[in-house]
């Protein structure tokens, strides 16, 4: 079993399918912005993420569909971080709870990683899933520097 994303959003404008996040709320591709933003999707990616690790011991399940837009941005994610785990030697159960993942070298990781996806006819995604991975790191960073904070958040 796997943990799927319902976001499948698409631009009024140009219909590109993309997420909208709080961050990252243009199209990417003509730039019109989106009405709504996907608030939790930084934090339900990584509890899909969690979840994998939990249960397969690795971010990438034995098998996945992605069956929407959030879908592909989630494998994308889980290869990502797999990736991340292999570059700094951290193993991938461990790499959730790593401070200080979203400083430069988190950046270079990412621009490493997205210059070697395969983005076909959509390389107007380039910024738009850039801007995702890092925000995933930033999210992780904010949430092992509180002591206290407990995953996933209870408030
Ligand atoms: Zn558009």
């Amino acid at each position: 079993m796997t943990l799927h994303s319902e976001v499948d959003h698409q631009c009024q404008w140009c219909s590109a399918k993309f997420v909208p996040l709080e961050t990252f709320p243009n199209c990417p591709k003509c730039g019109h912005k989106s009405p709504v933003v996907f608030k939790h999707f930084i934090e339900l990616t990584l509890g899909s993420a969690s979840y994998n690790v939990f249960m397969y011991r690795s971010f990438m399940p034995p098998a996945w569909i992605s069956s929407s837009v959030g879908d592909y941005y989630w494998y994308t994610a889980f290869r990502y971080l797999a990736y991340c785990s292999k570059a700094l030697g951290i193993a991938e159960r461990d790499l959730l709870q790593q401070r200080g993942l979203s400083g430069i070298e988190a950046q270079k990781l990412t621009e490493q990683f997205v210059s070697n996806l395969k983005l076909g006819d959509h390389p107007y995604m380039t910024s738009a899933i850039s801007n995702y991975l890092l925000d995933l790191l930033v999210y992780l960073d904010a949430r092992v520097s509180k002591p206290h904070s407990s995953y996933p958040p209870t408030a």
